[in-house]
């Protein structure tokens, strides 16, 4: 299928799906194929677990793919080992840069510091994009009120630079529907959530946030950088092209 049949087919599906829900947008994906072969990618952070069990419960096969950049906290370590475990996911993936890659460019874990860009392209984006190679898209949980990049979002994207579809299946879930969710579901929060960790990335790059903050406001915290990099929609680089 060329680039432009696939946008032909995104914007029908979301035509399609504009008053539907995250589980019909689910099924469309994971029961009927209609995107082709998919993955889910997650952090296992502070709204992880809903999608997850959308995801359980549909598809328990369904790729799950987790990025440990070896700077995560211990505690989001923990909660995806027994998240996982507790809904019964059966193609969990665990992604890490390779040693050398990063002994080669970031030998100290200081790059985070003054080039956060960088290390997040080492540690995450080529990670994930070695790893999507197989697959015509990717699931993710990102959220209309997370904001900045977020707003517009639609249930289904074609990524052109980087030839994948991507799933948005809780585009239009607040806050109170996460919430809900979870609680109808007896599910496990992240347990920095209860420390005021409102999204949860790497443990030097997250600090805790107010109630009233915006929910990824604890993320970089001071620097103008919003995303790692994953959902940018351009072309993404191997390590040794971003240090060029
Ligand atoms: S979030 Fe911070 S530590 Fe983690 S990969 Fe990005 S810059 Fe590096």
């Amino acid at each position: 299928m060329l680039p432009s049949e696939k946008q032909l087919l995104v914007n029908d599906l979301n035509n399609q799906f504009r008053h539907h829900g995250a589980t019909h947008v689910i099924d469309a994906v994971l029961k009927h194929g209609v995107l082709g072969q998919v993955a889910m990618v997650s952090s296992f952070g502070a709204e992880s677990a809903a999608l997850l069990h959308l995801i359980a419960i549909t598809r328990p096969d369904t790729p799950v793919l987790f990025i440990d950049t070896n700077m995560l906290f211990v505690e989001t370590l923990i909660y995806q080992s027994d998240l996982a475990e507790q809904l019964g996911l059966k193609n969990l993936r665990i992604l890490r840069a390779d040693p050398a890659t990063i002994a080669e460019h970031d030998p100290d874990n200081t790059l985070h510091k003054d080039t956060p860009d960088t290390c997040c392209h080492l540690r995450k984006t080529s990670v994930l994009q070695n790893a999507l190679v197989p697959y015509d898209g990717w699931i993710t949980g990102r959220k209309r009120y997370h904001r900045n990049q977020r707003v517009k979002l639609e249930f289904f994207a074609y990524d052109a630079p980087n030839d994948k579809f991507k799933i948005n299946p809780l585009a239009h879930w607040r806050a109170e529907d996460v919430a809900d969710y979870v609680a109808a579901n007896n599910l496990p929060p992240h347990p920095l959530v209860a420390k005021g960790y409102s999204s949860i990335g790497c443990k030097l790059c997250t600090v805790p946030v107010g109630i009233n903050d915006d929910v990824r406001s604890g993320r970089w915290q001071g620097r103008a950088k919003t995303e790692c990099g994953i959902h940018f929609e351009t072309k993404l680089l191997t390590p040794a092209e971003d240090m060029t």
